[in-house]
């Protein structure tokens, strides 16, 4: 008989304890809280999803790693270390640390950004990353492929382009009103859903026939490649490794939040194929605002675990795990008949509250109520991505529609077990029976940018 087990490829070495506070306690938390999750103490949440970003486990061999950083201020040993790791994987020939993946688009954006007014291409930008582009002036605009919409039907890459809108824009635009394009893999927006090969490709040639330069948000391009290994023909044989260098062959540098695959709690990246001009411009950037070019904003510690944690995050075996993992939440929500992104993508099972509770309005923020009711029925946290973060026009102030309303329960890395999963999914079906009764929230602050991180609410009347 076949053994069907999918079971953690680790053994666990060190526990922290967890523990579930009272209902009424719960209670009290959000209400203090502005109804906002990213207000609760972390004492107060039992099982968080709230990100997988910079949430994971690190391995034995990413501590043992902390104990070797080199803390020189210039030319550190580990800074070393993580450039010769990353030429390996990337195939690049230039990189900068930053403290963190908005740490490299604060740097790159605005030297990429001539004029303003300039457009910036995505499949979907994420939420910092249009920030950026926002505050170097520049428009972000979002060309997912339709299917990505439509949650309930199959697509094997959700995250790809929408290559004749890409071009016509181009068209219409002129290529000079481009900035550059950028493709996040996998997307993070559309509930972590991949990108194909052929889609990047296609991406990079669109991109040179105009003279538009192509950069990845790659906070999770390990996980897309697991995805393309596993669904697009032509790679079923080829490892991990191969993949990854052929992605980043199509771009002229990257943006990484090393949070998310390089399974460390803080740090990122730059990459820079092969413009040495640019390179320079980023690192006479970085001085002031991240920190000198061989740490930038890192200790040298950090910058260790992070070559460790880039060569864990590309293993087979481990994202096997991983992704069949989150797919396992997913499957249980779907058989119970909770709405998802359908398939489940890398790092999280996002829930289609708009189907959930049909009766909240986009500007009622449904999926931050389906958040609030699910830490109060069972102490787990979960994010909205949908209108509430999406925010307002920057130009005529109006609250814009997301094209989806979902929590999102977003699976750190290495760090919960199939059990957790379960009573997560206990925990939202329980939810789905009193969801009729679910009200939606207004603002009682509001703050202008990133609202959705310290702004506060309260359920409507
Ligand atoms: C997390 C993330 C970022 C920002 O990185 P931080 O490390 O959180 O600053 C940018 N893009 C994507 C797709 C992300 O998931």
């Amino acid at each position: 008989m076949e053994i069907k087990a999918n079971p953690e490829p680790f053994k666990i070495k060190m526990v922290e304890p967890i523990k579930k506070i009272s209902r009424k306690e719960r209670e009290e938390a959000l209400k203090r809280g502005g109804y906002n999750l990213f207000a609760l103490k972390s004492e107060e949440v039992y099982i968080d999803l709230l990100t997988d970003s910079g949430t994971g486990a690190m391995s034995d061999n990413q501590w043992s790693g902390l104990m070797l950083g080199d803390e020189s201020y210039a030319g550190s040993k580990s800074f070393y270390h993580l450039w010769e790791t990353s030429r390996e994987i990337f195939g690049h020939n230039y990189f900068v640390p930053t403290h963190q993946g908005r740490g490299a688009e604060q740097v790159l954006f605005p030297l990429l950004i001539k004029k303003p007014g300039q457009y910036v291409l995505s499949n979907m930008h994420f939420d910092t990353t249009k920030a950026h582009v926002e505050l170097a002036k520049g428009k972000p605009v979002d060309l997912v492929i339709e299917e990505a919409l439509d949650t309930d039907t199959y697509h094997p890459f959700k995250g790809n382009f929408d290559l004749e809108k890409l071009e016509s824009f181009i068209l219409d635009k002129g290529s000079n009103s481009i900035a550059f394009i950028i493709i996040t893999i996998t997307c993070n927006s559309s509930g972590g859903q991949p990108v194909s090969m052929q889609n990047i490709r296609q991406v990079s040639e669109i991109a040179n026939k105009y003279g538009i330069r192509v950069f990845l948000d790659a906070a999770r391009y390990a996980e897309n490649a697991y995805f393309i290994k596993q669904r697009e023909k032509e790679y079923f044989e080829k490892s991990i490794e191969e993949i990854v260098k052929e992605m980043f062959s199509y771009a002229d540098g990257f943006t990484m939040s090393a949070k998310k695959d390089a399974i460390v709690n803080i740090g990122g990246l730059i990459g820079i194929k092969e413009d040495e001009a640019l390179f320079n411009q980023v690192k006479a950037a970085l001085v002031p605002l991240e920190g000198f070019p061989t740490y930038g904003g890192l200790a040298g510690r950090d910058m260790e675990v992070m070559a460790r944690g880039l060569k864990e995050g590309i293993q087979f075996d481990y994202l096997d795990y991983r992704i069949k993992q989150v797919k396992y939440l997913g499957d249980r929500l779907k058989e119970g008949g909770v709405p998802i992104q359908y398939p489940t993508g890398g790092h999280a099972v996002f829930v289609d509250a708009k189907k959930m509770l049909p009766h909240i309005p986009y500007y009622q923020f449904p999926a931050q109520a389906l958040a609030n009711a699910l830490y109060l029925e069972s102490g787990v946290r979960g994010v909205e991505v949908g209108s509430l973060m999406m925010g307002r026009d920057p130009q005529t102030g109006e609250q814009l529609e997301s094209p989806f309303e979902f929590l999102r329960l977003a699976i750190p890395r290495r760090v919960y077990t199939y059990t957790h999963l379960d009573y997560v999914a206990e925990g939202l079906l329980a939810v789905k029976n009193i969801s009729n009764s679910l009200k939606g929230l207004e603002f009682t602050y509001e703050p202008e940018i990133l609202r959705h991180f310290t702004g506060r609410l309260k359920p409507v009347e």
